[in-house]
């Protein structure tokens, strides 16, 4: 498995982050406020511009990161911060994500408007999709490596709402 970013890593990202806010603020004669910056994103994406509850910020994939720090520092910070302007601009949820407004934004900054996906993520801790196959007497129940771990590591219990009797591990399951 790859080690996260470092500490002095994540400043430089943060770094980068207000960097690109600035640049943007430049290109657009516009002033954008600094963002926060967390690196508690996992999964398969490298980074993403959240506003939850009215609070905007980024969040970092700090594997991805460190697996292609490079192309991190240059790409993904500027990506997501042309998702912010755009949310500044013209209101996150009106625009299409990836649309005319964030492409026009992407080459503002100077940076090409392409959506990449295609890293290798083989040695990247991945959230676990994974589902069991558990049963009741009435009917099957498919159940989250969660669950699946509580029941079976932690001794937890869980029933059918429609028959409450206590689901057990199948037979065929995966
Ligand atoms: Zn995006
Ligand atoms: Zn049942």
């Amino acid at each position: 498995m790859i080690e996260p970013i470092s500490p002095q890593q994540q400043q430089q990202v943060r770094a980068a982050t207000d960097a690109a806010i600035d640049l943007a603020g430049r290109c657009l004669s516009a002033s954008f406020d600094y963002l926060p910056v967390d690196f508690d994103l996992s999964g398969r994406c490298a980074g993403m511009y959240q506003v939850r509850r009215g609070r905007r910020r980024i969040r970092y994939n700090p594997w991805i990161f460190a697996k292609y720090y490079v192309d991190s520092l240059k790409n993904t910070v500027i990506h997501e911060v042309a998702h912010y302007v755009v949310d500044c601009c013209h209101g996150h949820r009106s625009v299409k994500p990836h649309g005319a407004e964030w492409r026009g934004v992407m080459r503002t900054l100077g940076a090409e408007p392409e959506v990449r996906g295609d890293y290798d993520l083989e040695d990247i801790p991945q959230r676990n999709y994974r589902k069991f196959n558990y049963a009741c007497i009435c009917r099957s129940h498919l159940l989250t490596s969660i669950r699946h771990g509580r029941i079976q590591q932690q001794g937890a219990e869980y029933r059918c709402r429609r028959c409450s009797t206590p689901l057990r591990l199948a037979a065929e399951s995966p």
